[in-house]
């Protein structure tokens, strides 16, 4: 396929990066680059969803990484993964034989491996400038799962589902094809139910997956997990705290150890993010930003100085970061920070932070992957969010009362700029809608 249609088609299927980001992938298209890295390193502890995609599914996600080096011009295709997951990789060798310009890249079992700018320099020995994108670089970098669903929207096919891991406190944890929309009580319950009677649930890993407040809501297009914890979990514990707490505590208990900074990915890739710096500021005026409280833009959301990192004192950088953004962009303050001409630091092998180090850290170690394989889940009432992508929001398209059919096109950002379309993911009829979800009913 020729690349204007190819790149059409992967808007008209409405597909945003799976891996969590949102960002529409027709816009990563558009650009021409050298290399397309599959991302499959799926670093977040206790997720399976890409590893069982690239192990049941290869050639699926092959024909993807083709497309988008069609589309992109560009002339070599990486797919990176962890060394750790030998099964898989023997999955992909078999699929890549005979096929010269893509090849594995095998990453170490470390966290955050899979953050963009790791990965690219892992695979490329490039830096991404800070602020900067892969782009930049020369490089797209897409979710396994989105490569699949590229060459799915190149045979006609619409997003309606996605590939989800069910784990932690669950009685069979399992990775489940679902439709967009299916519910996590749904998906929770085709997994056997909860093992205890007071959880909290995760969308997305134990590291930078949220809190969900109605586990009647629907899945996202980005939902890559489902965690359910102990309420009284660490990890739930420290995703609780509120903002206000966490400040009144960081001013109180912050030791200025620095650890925060060492261990920092960002950091150590050589951006200028200190953490501690800004914990140090955090009753700075924000009408006047110091370069540490703008560094908030430099932050991925990794987690490492929240969950690893601050382990004595149990303070969130991470946390005050993401506030901190969130004032400086209604500010309308922008990034001041674009240096591009630098070096990783010197500690930066030596500060890898192992999988298994980081779930016994978290209190995870008695969990386990599922098994590699994905069954299908189907629902008769999904709820849909039509607001997780990155860019303008999705306007209905439908009104109460409407009959749908899987793949018909249910909501839609205005034209131009970044977006994304949204398509029913059951058979049915359109009971509920606002400015954020559709719900059908079969
Ligand atoms: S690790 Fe914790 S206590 Fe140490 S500097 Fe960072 S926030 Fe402060
Ligand atoms: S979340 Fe913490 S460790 Fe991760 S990039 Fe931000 S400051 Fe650094």
């Amino acid at each position: 396929m020729e690349r204007k249609r190819a790149i059409e088609a992967i808007k008209t299927a409405g597909i945003v990066g799976a891996g969590g980001g949102g960002f529409p992938t027709f816009i990563k298209m558009q650009s021409q680059v050298e290399t397309i890295i599959c991302n499959g390193s799926e670093c977040e502890p206790l997720l399976a969803t890409d590893k069982a995609i690239l192990y049941q599914n290869a050639d699926r996600v092959i024909d993807g990484i083709k497309v988008a080096m069609k589309a992109t011009g560009a002339k070599e295709g990486i797919i990176a993964i962890k060394g750790h997951y030998q099964n898989v990789i023997k999955k992909v060798e078999a699929a890549l034989a005979g096929i010269y310009d893509i090849h594995i890249h095998q990453l170490e079992n470390y966290y955050p491996a899979g953050d963009e700018f790791l990965t690219v320099y892992d695979v490329t020995k490039k830096l991404i400038p800070e602020g900067g994108l892969p782009l930049d670089v020369g490089v797209v970098v897409c979710n396994a799962l989105t490569l699949s669903q590229i060459s799915d929207a190149i045979a006609g096919k619409v997003v309606t589902n996605r590939v989800v891991t069910i784990n932690g406190e669950i009685e069979k944890p399992q990775v489940l094809k679902a439709p967009i929309g299916a519910s996590y009580r749904q998906l929770i319950s085709a997994c056997g139910g909860t093992t205890i009677d007071n959880y909290t649930v995760l969308d997305g890993g134990p590291m930078m997956g949220s809190i969900v407040e109605d586990i009647d809501r629907g899945i996202a297009k980005t939902t890559s997990g489902i965690l359910v914890l102990p309420n009284d979990h660490f990890v739930v514990n420290m995703k609780t705290k509120s903002i206000t707490q966490m400040v009144k505590l960081s001013k109180a208990a912050c030791c200025q150890c620095f650890r925060c900074t060492d261990l920092c990915p960002r950091n150590l890739l050589g951006h200028d993010i200190y953490p501690h710096r800004t914990m140090r500021t955090i009753d700075y005026n924000l009408a006047d930003p110091t370069e540490h409280i703008t560094s908030a833009f430099l932050c991925s959301q990794c987690g490492v100085c929240e969950m690893v990192a601050c382990d004595s004192m149990l303070l969130s950088p991470k946390k005050i970061y993401a506030e901190y953004r969130k004032t400086l962009v209604a500010q309308g303050v922008k990034s001041p920070h674009r240096k591009n001409n630098f070096s990783v630091r010197d500690a930066f092998e030596d500060r890898k932070i192992s999988i298994p180090t980081i779930m016994k850290k978290m209190g995870l170690a008695k969990y386990t992957l599922p098994e590699l394989v994905v069954k299908d889940f189907y629902s008769d009432r999904v709820s849909i969010p039509t607001n997780r992508h990155i860019g303008k929001p999705a306007k209905a398209t439908v009104t109460i009362g409407d009959q749908v059919k899987i793949g018909d096109m249910i909501a839609l950002s205005a034209d131009g700029g970044l977006g994304s379309v949204y398509h029913a993911s059951i058979i049915g009829e359109i009971t509920d809608c606002d400015q954020s979800f559709i719900e059908i009913t079969a």
